[in-house]
């Protein structure tokens, strides 16, 4: 596919915009000073006046590959809170990257926009072509408020992105499936077995990985408790899995050997901590702890954490295979992804062995594989 003629727009000088392209400002040095913003390579705003297209895409660190990570849509209050968002984001998934071992650097992008109202095909496809403006040092796909249809128009204006029919398809099972491998591992490391049958888990958030996750734990015998925004979400849930719902502010005080965060981030906070009831906390959602300390109140209270991007790095591995000469099969991303496991029972150990947060032990190992990298 041709590259577009985006325009591109660096510190504010202006270059002459094609009418049919986004523009792309870069603001990185604009954010130099923010606590998240943690030396990403390049931040660019990303706007489009004829499909109202209002984004920014994030690009963490390429040391070991192109960027790879998805597109959110929500409805964020402020534009600030927006970058916030991206970049905590996007280091995320270049530490997802480098502890699931695939040869990708990370990044994200975050759509500002109601995804229930907002969403249009000559939304999806500006985006799709402020995507391909990078030529490939940018892959983008699937996340919260995105749909396989919104890539596929995405995809109509660049091969750079994922999760479309005919380019990774779904990745929520290879997601939900890590979830499940890495929830068993941290049974064996905290409860001494990985046998879920009779434990009681309890799954915020019943949207696409949710919704799967509760079907895999059920398969395992374990007693589901559930919560959802969405009273359809959770019906379905209790005549599928026979969960028992719990309203959406009650899921932190359930009595459960696991709570899965498969919801937002920063559900891990000064106000549900005191409340967790549980002995592990383990699901898909990203940013899980609204602050680092977060994890290491967690080690105090003695919760096992499975530091979030290594137990959601399911769909990242799935995608990172299409980059691979041999491509992607689905028997080589479950072979990969079930190493989730042996990955988490590491950090568990040199949590135990430092007397540290896991996430901190997460943190560390990502930093020196990337250094290692480079
Ligand atoms: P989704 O949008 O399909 O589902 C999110 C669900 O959470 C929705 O049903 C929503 O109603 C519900 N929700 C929102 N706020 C809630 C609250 N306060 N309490 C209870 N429920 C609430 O998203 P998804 O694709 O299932 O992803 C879930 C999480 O996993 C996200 O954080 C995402 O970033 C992360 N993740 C997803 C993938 C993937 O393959 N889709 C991969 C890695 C990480």
């Amino acid at each position: 596919m041709d590259t577009l003629s985006t325009a591109v727009q660096s510190d504010g000088e202006d270059v002459a915009p094609d009418a049919a392209a986004p523009v792309l400002t870069d603001i990185t040095d604009d954010l130099r000073s923010m606590a998240d913003f943690d030396d990403h390579e390049n931040v660019y705003h990303v706007e489009d006046a004829a499909s109202g297209l209002n984004a920014f895409i994030a690009l963490h660190d390429s040391t070991l590959g192109p960027s790879l990570g998805g597109c959110r849509m929500w409805p964020f209050a402020t534009e600030e809170e927006a970058i916030t968002d991206v970049l905590r984001l996007s280091r995320g998934m270049s530490y997802k990257a480098a502890l699931s071992g695939v040869e990708c650097g990370g990044g994200k992008s975050v759509i500002i926009g109601d995804s229930k109202t907002d969403k249009s095909e000559a939304l999806f496809r500006a985006f799709g072509r402020a995507v391909d403006s990078f030529g490939g040092r940018y892959y983008s796909g699937e996340d919260v408020g995105v749909t396989m249809q919104d890539m596929d128009w995405a995809g109509q204006e660049t091969n750079y992105v994922f999760g479309t029919d005919d380019r990774g398809g779904d990745p929520v099972p290879t997601t939900a499936y890590g979830v499940q491998v890495g929830i068993k591992a941290a049974a064996r490391h905290r409860l001494g077995s990985e046998d879920l049958s009779g434990l009681t888990i309890a799954v915020q958030g019943l949207g696409h990985v949710g919704n799967e996750l509760c079907a895999l734990l059920r398969r395992d015998g374990a007693s589901l408790v559930v919560s959802d925004m969405d009273p359809d979400a959770v019906l379905r849930a209790v005549l599928a899995y026979g969960a028992m719902p719990v309203e959406p502010d009650e899921i932190y005080g359930v009595e459960a050997d696991v709570f899965a965060p498969c919801a937002l981030g920063a559900v891990i906070n000064d106000d549900t901590l005191p409340r967790l009831k549980c002995a592990i906390v383990a699901g898909s959602a990203n940013n899980q702890l609204a602050q680092a300390r977060h994890g290491e109140a967690l080690q105090q209270n003695r919760i096992l954490y499975a530091p979030d991007y290594v137990i959601n790095a399911g769909g990242l591995i799935a995608f990172s295979l299409w980059l691979t000469p041999e491509g992607y099969s689905q028997e080589r991303g479950d072979a990969l992804t079930a190493r989730i496991g042996g990955t988490l029972a590491t950090i568990f150990k040199r949590a135990d062995k430092e007397n540290a947060p896991t996430n901190s032990v997460a943190d560390r190992i990502a930093v020196e594989l990337i250094r290692q990298g480079g």
